[in-house]
């Protein structure tokens, strides 16, 4: 199949200073918990995109100096020579198939926490580390310190090209950098010429573009990463006030723009929260006032969107972070005709929460992304059957689902029996929630991929006892039948029963209000939402109760609502959504009994106890695998071994409740491992210290 000759302009080279890019397709800048640390990891995963076709491949931060260290994070490093060879790795692995190499720059001012080089931070003006809370403040830079910075970016940018690095950001976005600290009055109270007016403000940016372009210009393109918005309306720079004076005053002095909105969290906005395409309105002014090519960003993943945004001028290149990290070989599915096989990315966010908890990346959609190096796995090809075993797969969520599609490509005869009429699972009934339709993508993806297999068959409708599946008789049989929603109170909080929680109705869970066939009720009296689950669905379900019209009170043991969802750059947003609705949020507190009317309330820090009405509870703290098929399959070893089983193994949630990357990954890693000699031997290829 050959490209549809509508995304043609896509595949367009774009001259980039003195570089070309071979496509418009331009992975720009993304963390990814590997960094400086594991750098064979962080080149395997780059070389993997310019594999799959992005004409433009950078790095996420990269550290200048010592004094803009951003531990505990782990983020890129060029602070001496010695940081060059690791970089180098990656640019290789991304020169081998034809793309360019871009790196970002940065020095971190005020939000380098320099909690490992315990340098001083430095900034415009004194000021106190205003996003991590470290106990420390940044000192105001003399004028022999900006003299120092330009010295180092200059320093670092001459050490990226001997590295390899074909384009080269100054990096003045998220409010991450210190051009940008320089750029927000906030930020910048000084009286000499680099504070004050906009253009005395610019000024530092203005010299250090000027200054990469001298020092690397002729070989290397010289980028501009910058935040034109930071949507906090006339408190910091606005898209129609001073981000386009900006862009105006350096217009041409780059040789490509890259803009977005800051911070981070308001760039990388979950699918819940924006939409594709949703920084449109912020950045489209920019090619109107410069000649220079311009990358924007916006979960971008369907082509139609991408040639509109080309063709009616906002952009030159199709800037992706997710959408490269969900599906690496995004370009070259557009490019071979194959659309329909792309994997969108659903815009969940676990890919951040790797930078968040300082581990490799992961994400939902894509199992393959940081295990490209030290598991070998890659996105698109498979290793061959190595038997004719044929499987019964049970329960099609997304574990079931991921396992079923790889064990299809690897050439085996697959069946799936799900018990319902309709696939997905967990994914399925979560996606009808508010705000989460794009999760439905982790089920259509492989859904798609598993109707054009002749080898996989799927029973709907199809419940399995342990009889059944004895009576099919496939050699291999995968549980992966999810799990269920504890109605007792036990979980992280509570590790013992809740008293009153076994009263009939008015104890629900999670299963008892998703799916279509559960409308959300109206009850008689307050409903209480207990959440010691953390993460998304305590809040969705409490805003659900709400719009149904009851009076809503979210408990949780959590000094915050949805607490995890800060790896996710969601909780403040979440939370702030619940107030505006009037949910009551009580927090610190765990229910230590309910008589039907009231729930008890002990404050986590004190014992000390409270109550509130209640004629409802909304239970959600842990759950429980449906494991109980494998268990009863366990106790008729002789009939399962008579009838030629051999191997049951349960999988996903029904081994251990967990994310929905968690079950894509378990179904993915069943289906590549579940040959391999058992051994004790750690599961991956550990990146170790060279002691010298
Ligand atoms: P996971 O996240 O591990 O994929 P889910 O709960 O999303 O788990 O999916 C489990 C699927 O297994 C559900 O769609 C459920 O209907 C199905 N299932 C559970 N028990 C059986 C069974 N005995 N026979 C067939 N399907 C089952
Ligand atoms: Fe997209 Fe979620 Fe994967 Fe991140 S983890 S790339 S948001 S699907």
């Amino acid at each position: 199949m050959g490209r549809d000759p509508r995304y043609d302009i896509l595949f367009e080279p774009v001259r980039i200073g003195p570089v070309i890019a071979k496509n418009r397709f331009f992975q720009v800048p993304h963390c990814n918990g590997m960094g400086h640390v594991r750098p064979q990891g962080h080149a395997a995963m780059r070389g993997v995109k310019a594999e799959g076709g992005w004409g433009v491949v950078s790095t996420e931060e990269v550290e200048i100096h010592p004094s803009s260290d951003v531990a505990p994070y782990i983020e890129g490093r060029l602070w001496d020579d010695r940081d060059v060879p690791a970089l180098n790795l990656m640019t290789q692995a991304i020169h081998r198939h034809g793309a360019l190499a871009a790196i970002e720059l940065v020095h971190a001012g005020m939000n380098a926490s320099n909690l490992y080089s315990r340098e001083v931070a430095i900034a415009p003006s004194h000021i106190a580390n205003p996003a991590t809370y470290v106990p420390a403040q940044a000192r105001g830079m003399r004028k022999s310190d900006i003299r120092d910075y330009k010295r180092w970016h200059r320093d670092a940018a001459l050490r990226a090209r001997g590295a390899g690095f074909d384009i080269v950001y100054v990096y003045a976005g998220h409010s991450l950098s210190l051009p940008m600290h320089f750029l927000q009055s906030r930020y910048n109270h000084r009286t000499d010429e680099y504070g004050g007016s906009l253009g005395n403000r610019t000024r530092l940016l203005r010299e250090i573009i000027e200054e990469t372009k001298e020092a690397v210009g002729g070989e290397c393109a010289v980028a501009v990463r910058i935040a034109v918005d930071e949507l906090m309306g006339p408190a910091g720079i606005q898209h129609d006030g001073e981000g386009r004076d900006i862009v105006e005053m350096l217009a041409e002095l780059p040789d490509l723009w890259d803009v977005n909105v800051s911070d981070w969290a308001n760039d990388s906005q979950t699918s819940r929260f924006a939409q594709e395409g949703f920084q449109e309105e912020f950045v489209r002014f920019v090619k109107t006032v410069t000649t220079k090519p311009v990358v924007g960003v916006g979960r971008f993943t369907s082509p139609d969107t991408m040639v509109s945004q080309v063709r009616r001028g906002v952009l030159d290149f199709i800037g992706a972070a997710r959408p490269s990290i969900a599906d690496p070989f995004l370009p070259r599915k557009i490019d071979s005709g194959e659309v329909d096989d792309i994997r969108e990315c659903i815009g969940c966010n676990v890919c951040v929460s790797g930078d968040y908890t300082m581990t490799p990346i992961r994400c939902t959609q894509n199992p393959t992304m940081g295990e490209e190096w030290r598991k070998g796995w890659h996105p698109e090809f498979v290793p061959p059957r190595t038997g004719n075993d044929t499987f019964l797969i049970v329960g099609a969520g997304p574990t079931g689902l991921e396992c079923a599609r790889m064990l299809g490509r690897r050439g085996y005869t697959v069946h799936v029996a799900e018990a319902l009429d309709v696939l997905g699972g967990r994914v399925t009934r979560e996606a009808a929630l508010p705000g989460l339709a794009a999760w439905g993508r982790v089920r259509d993806y492989r859904v798609n991929q598993l109707n054009k297999m002749q080898n996989v068959d799927i029973f709907r409708s199809s419940r399995v006892t342990a009889d059944d599946i004895v009576e099919f008789g496939a050699a291999r049989v995968v549980l992966a039948t999810g799990a269920r929603w504890r109605r007792d109170g036990v979980g992280r909080a509570n590790t013992a029963p809740i008293p009153g929680f076994e009263k009939g109705d008015q104890v629900l869970t999670p299963d008892d209000m998703l799916g279509q066939a559960a409308p959300t009720r109206r009850f008689s009296g307050p409903v209480v939402v207990y959440d010691d689950d953390h993460y998304y669905l305590g809040a969705i379900l409490a805003e659900k109760l709400h719009l149904a019209g009851n009076t809503v009170t979210l408990v949780t043991p959590a000094d915050r609502v949805s607490s995890w969802t800060v790896n996710t750059l969601e909780q403040p947003i979440i939370q702030k959504r619940l107030m505006e609705l009037g949910v009551i949020i009580v927090m610190n507190q765990t229910i230590s009994a309910f008589d039907g009317s009231r729930v008890t309330l002990a404050c986590t820090y004190t014992g000390r106890e409270s109550s509130v009405p209640a004629a409802a509870i909304l239970s959600l703290t842990s759950r429980l695998p449906n494991d109980e098929l494998y268990e009863e399959l366990v106790g008729m070893q002789e009939s399962v071994t008579a009838a030629g089983i051999v191997s049951l193994t349960p999988i996903g949630d029904c081994l251990a409740p967990g994310t929905i990357a968690a079950a894509v990954y378990s179904g993915h890693r069943h289906a590549r491992e579940f040959d391999k000699e058992p051994s004790d031997e750690v599961p991956f290829r550990r990146e170790l210290p060279l002691i010298i």
